[in-house]
């Protein structure tokens, strides 16, 4: 059995290994596309922050670990999957056979569709190759303007503010991490920030990009220019999935895969964040773009890809994150439920806020600033779908008693 894998991120590497695990004789091709070690893209703000060097980037530290797993790691890029031949193309015209094939190719930045978009001085800040790229730029007192406050937008303001840059934040909606928090927490966090010398604008959206004398102008509407040393466009991301066109394979905000991480076309499997999958709260579907979620679908496709039956009870969405020190988190049903009741305290002074979100007597979602005690004690009252009886009301009157509620309903179960 010949088993192929696109890309050497978190959800590829996971099922290479459980791949070897599984069947000690298959034959196992991971496909790298950009060059480099297998790395973690978490890890790129603490190279930024100085906290790492490049080899903490590992997702193995060993150099000899794919070789003596008998993993052919390979570099190179696929450019088109031929489902009825079962082969690969690379972009150098080498062809790849399969007999199981997992698309592991993740997501790639977006740029705005702006004039100026593509000049010198514009970067993102996804690959090795892209951070590597601010470290030889920025410079204490360099000018950036950051468009984008989203996940990865908020990470990276802790690298760039260790780098002693000058930092504008503009974002595009009325609030920093809309996709995550709600509007007191995002309120929060931009508080927080501009309390340590971030500039941040919200609902602004530059116009356009132009080269000025040594440096660049954004231009804003109403004819405001911001000069820049570098513009860092982090305004969202789509997956990697042209190379399946006419495979049959369906595409909507990723690739649709069931329990098993199959697409529905014989031998081709997808995980991470190029996959779309169901959420375990809501049912809806999503792409749950967080290394956990590639790590744990990755198992599970190659765990099926070996002949082994795992099935994936949905994908749960979580984020849990740190703004120039202030930790703030997400999980499930953040935003509430129809027909749903929520409950909030907040201690703005101390940048403190807890809302939880319930529907009938489960917890569906919450929200977090300033608090991490609680983090495990929320993710497995909300994924774990666990009945709280009498602690919902006694969770209404003080949500504080989380970790109460848990160890309570945890131990009824
Ligand atoms: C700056 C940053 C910070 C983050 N912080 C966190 C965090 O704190 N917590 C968290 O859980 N998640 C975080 N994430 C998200 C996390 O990194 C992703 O969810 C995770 O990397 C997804 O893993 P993956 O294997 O699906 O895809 P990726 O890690 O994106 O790997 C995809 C692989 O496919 C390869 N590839 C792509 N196209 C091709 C092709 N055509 N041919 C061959 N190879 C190809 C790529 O080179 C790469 O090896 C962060 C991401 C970024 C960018």
């Amino acid at each position: 059995m010949r088993h192929l894998i696109l890309g050497a991120g978190p959800a590829g590497v996971t099922a290479a290994e459980t791949l070897r695990r599984a069947d000690r004789d298959t034959t196992i091709t991971l496909l790298e596309g950009e060059g480099e070690v297998p790395y973690a893209r978490m890890a790129l703000p603490y190279l930024l922050a100085g906290r790492i060097d490049e080899t903490g980037l590992r997702l193995r530290t060993d150099a000899d670990h794919f070789r003596r797993l008998g993993i052919d790691l390979r570099h190179g890029r696929a450019i088109k999957v031929d489902a009825a031949a079962r082969t690969v193309t690379l972009a150098d015209g080498a062809t790849l056979p399969y007999d199981r094939l997992l698309v592991a190719t993740g997501s790639r930045p977006t740029l705005q569709r702006i004039p100026g978009i593509d000049l010198p001085g514009v970067h993102t800040c996804w690959t090795l190759a892209d951070a590597r790229a601010l470290l030889a730029r920025a410079r204490p007192g360099t000018r950036v303007v950051q468009m984008g406050a989203g996940f990865v937008g908020c990470i990276i303001i802790q690298g760039l503010v260790h780098l002693g840059v000058d930092l504008t934040v503009l974002v595009r909606s009325g609030r920093m991490v809309s996709r995550m928090m709600d509007p007191p927490s995002s309120a929060l966090i931009r508080r927080w920030c501009q309390a340590q010398g971030v500039t941040v604008r919200v609902d602004t959206l530059p116009e356009r990009i132009t080269q000025g004398d040594g440096h660049l102008d954004v231009h804003l509407p109403g004819g405001e220019r911001l000069p820049a040393d570098l513009y860092l466009c982090l305004v969202g991301v789509k997956p990697n999935v042209e190379l399946l066109a006419g495979t049959g394979v369906r595409i909507e905000g990723g690739i649709q895969v069931d329990d098993t991480m199959a697409t529905g076309v014989d031998g081709i499997y997808a995980a991470g964040d190029v996959a779309e999958h169901v959420d375990v709260v809501t049912g809806a579907r999503l792409v749950n773009a967080i290394q956990p979620n590639a790590v744990d679908q990755g198992r599970i496709a190659a765990l099926n890809m070996a002949g082994r039956s795992a099935a994936s009870r949905g994908t749960f969405p979580f984020n849990i994150l740190d703004t120039l020190g202030l930790k703030s988190s997400s999980f499930g049903a953040w935003q509430g439920v129809e027909g749903g009741e929520a409950v909030e305290v907040t201690d703005p002074a101390r940048y403190r806020y807890l809302k939880l979100q319930f529907k009938d007597d489960r917890l569906v979602g919450a929200n977090a600033v300033g608090l991490t005690e609680h983090i495990g004690a929320l993710r497995g009252l909300i994924e774990g779908k666990v009945p709280l009886g009498p602690w919902k009301a006694r969770l209404q009157a003080n949500p504080s008693l989380l970790m109460e509620a848990w160890l309570a309903c945890k131990l009824k179960a």
